[in-house]
């Protein structure tokens, strides 16, 4: 039998509805050929939290990203989370090393700080914002990280580390400006995916007994309203703040406004009066004790403050100058983008083996120890 070899393909705020709208006939036949399932994400449902679930094959109880900005619970100073120094969890290169599954590992990524958190065990590291000047020779300039091109540029250098490189376990994750910007039906996100998809027939042509998974990290969805849910508990006299979970430094993707929130409270003996405060404040879905919220969703108890808040359909979650105000963006983080495709072709399991996107990583794990 010849070496299995596994692509995991992560296309950032690739929902169904993104795929439902667009022009996909490579995707449409993996799927014909193996499976497609609705799975969850992990909630929180942003990107850091998920493409690291994914690519630990673990929920941040375990690898212990849970957020984009971490909030040091003893010096309340607060940091972006863009390398691996809060990760706890091996990646699966170097779980796939250690088992002796790989002799070669690839990661390729739009983003420079997920390639800094998950590079661990790699041969392979490529972020097409900062790409190596064999790449721009061979396959052209990358455009800049606010546009649909870099995604293409990113599959078309994933396409010549398949060929020239041959890695048995390769993971590439795309940038999701696109989707932020445009709904699923707008030409130029319908374009986005033709063009992905386009690619991916190309990988899939070049080597068709390969592995493939293609799954998301979030969905996306329109929203209307803002609350600042800090603001709303100190203005009903517990003093507090409130990070949005996807707050990071590309602040073009979603003006810091997303779905969920952690609360930090200034005096913990508030929590069951702030808890009940935010039940009653506008748009807010759930609110959980953060004990609750760590065992409810598989997080890791110190990283998410004293109450995790996750929002309505409409709404999103922000460090405001007004405790509620009107958007009109497009955003992600609650549970209502946490329903996404996992797409298997010659795998080994069937739709029903996988729940969570994460269970890509999971089962590959499992198959190799
Ligand atoms: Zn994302």
């Amino acid at each position: 039998m010849s070496q299995r070899k596994v692509l995991v393909l992560c296309i950032d705020a690739g929902g169904h509805d993104y795929l439902e709208a667009s022009d996909i006939p490579n995707i449409r036949k993996l799927a014909e050929a193996g499976f497609y399932k609705h799975a969850h994400t992990v909630i929180p449902s942003v990107t850091n939290v998920n493409n690291v679930s994914i690519a630990t094959g673990t929920f941040p109880e375990t690898h212990g990203i849970t957020t984009n900005y971490h909030v040091d619970r003893l010096t309340g100073k607060g940091e972006f989370v863009e390398d691996n120094r809060f990760l706890l969890a091996p990646t699966l290169f170097e779980r796939a090393k250690t088992a002796g599954f790989a002799k070669k590992t690839a990661l390729l990524v739009t983003k420079k700080k997920l390639l800094r958190m998950l590079a661990g065990g790699t041969d392979i590291a490529i972020a097409a914002e900062d790409p190596p000047a064999e790449y721009v020779a061979e396959i052209g300039p990358v455009e800049e990280i606010y546009s649909s091109e870099i995604n293409w540029w990113l599959l078309r250098a994933l396409r010549k580390v398949l060929r020239e490189h041959d890695p048995e376990l390769a993971y590439c994750s795309t940038t999701d400006w696109v989707q932020h910007k445009y709904a699923p039906d707008e030409a130029p996100s319908r374009q986005h995916m033709a063009e992905l998809d386009r690619i991916i027939g190309e990988i899939v042509a070049d080597e068709p007994e390969r592995e493939i998974y293609i799954t998301a990290d979030h969905g996306m969805l329109p929203k209307v309203s803002a609350l600042d849910p800090g603001r709303w508990l100190t203005e009903h006299g517990i003093p507090s703040s409130a990070i949005p979970i996807i707050k990071d430094r590309y602040v073009a993707h979603h003006g810091n406004l997303g779905g969920a929130a952690y609360v930090f409270l200034k005096h913990h003996a508030d929590l069951s009066k702030a808890i009940e405060t935010l039940r009653g404040a506008p748009a807010v879905d759930e609110v959980y004790a953060s004990d609750e919220a760590a065992s409810q969703f598989g997080l890791h108890l110190d990283r998410i403050g004293d109450i995790f808040v996750l929002a309505d359909r409409n709404t999103v979650f922000g460090e405001l100058t007004a405790t509620e105000a009107p958007v009109a963006i497009r955003s992600h983080g609650s549970r209502y983008e946490s329903d996404v495709p996992v797409i298997g072709y010659n795998s080994p399991w069937s739709a029903d083996d996988f729940a969570y996107n994460l269970d890509v990583g999971r089962l590959f794990l499992q198959s190799i120890t």
